[in-house]
């Protein structure tokens, strides 16, 4: 899953980066107001993060923007305590939570994986799928009740065909929403971490959808 940060706060930003990344997303960040409507508007993010108060560009202006350009993915407005009519500019103009500042990361990061999952008509914040059981709050994968050790690239590529479960997923889009703007992007890595991700799985949970991609769904009975 990859996720957009847009705090003007230098040092509120870097915490919620860092916060966000240590979960386990791809992040890319943005300090004013133009620079994150730019970046929202023309890379795909899975959800967004979205201070109101910016320099620039103000919050509400910016949801306004992008859901008029048809941009759908899920955002949570940063708020100051008291300024109620904000928040309701922007839900009205298109956001989907809000928390107030200050505020713990740990609620931040509940939000947005409700956020997340809701997006993807998921109810509950463990995803299965077959014997395989994905955690999305600890971050932990169970294949018939064994735990699973993935590094932090296979847990995001599983984490996101899981997501999409039963929906082909092209190595493209893996790349767009596993990566950050600043990685190497070689589209060979989806192959590899996929062939890892299988090894460790022992199970057929990951199928190649020849020339178009990937697409996760339980694996047939073993006859
Ligand atoms: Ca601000």
């Amino acid at each position: 899953m990859r996720l957009l940060v847009v705090e003007d706060d230098r040092d509120l930003n870097r915490q919620i980066v860092s916060a966000l990344e240590m979960a386990g997303y791809a992040v890319d960040r943005a300090l004013d107001g133009e620079e994150g409507q730019y970046l929202g508007e023309t890379e795909p993010y899975d959800a967004v993060v979205l201070d109101l108060g910016l320099p620039k560009m103000d919050g509400a202006s910016i949801i306004t923007s992008w859901r008029s350009a048809g941009k759908t993915m899920p955002i949570l407005v940063l708020t100051a305590r008291d300024r109620w009519s904000d928040k309701v500019n922007a839900f009205d103009a298109g956001a989907d939570d809000y928390v107030t500042k200050p505020f713990h990361l740990e609620e931040l990061l509940a939000r947005l994986r409700a956020l997340l999952r809701r997006a993807t008509g998921h109810a509950t914040s463990e995803l299965v799928c077959g014997p395989v059981k994905l955690d999305t709050r600890s971050g932990r994968v169970v294949v018939d009740g064994a735990a699973v050790r993935l590094t932090s690239h296979e847990y995001r590529l599983l984490s996101y065909l899981m997501h999409h479960e039963g929906r082909i997923v092209s190595r493209a889009e893996l790349i767009e929403h596993l990566y950050d703007q600043d990685f190497d992007r070689d589209s060979n890595t989806v192959e590899v971490f996929v062939g890892r991700i299988r090894r460790k799985l022992g199970c057929d949970l990951i199928q190649t959808v020849r020339g178009l991609g990937y697409m996760a769904a339980p694996p047939a009975e073993k006859a």
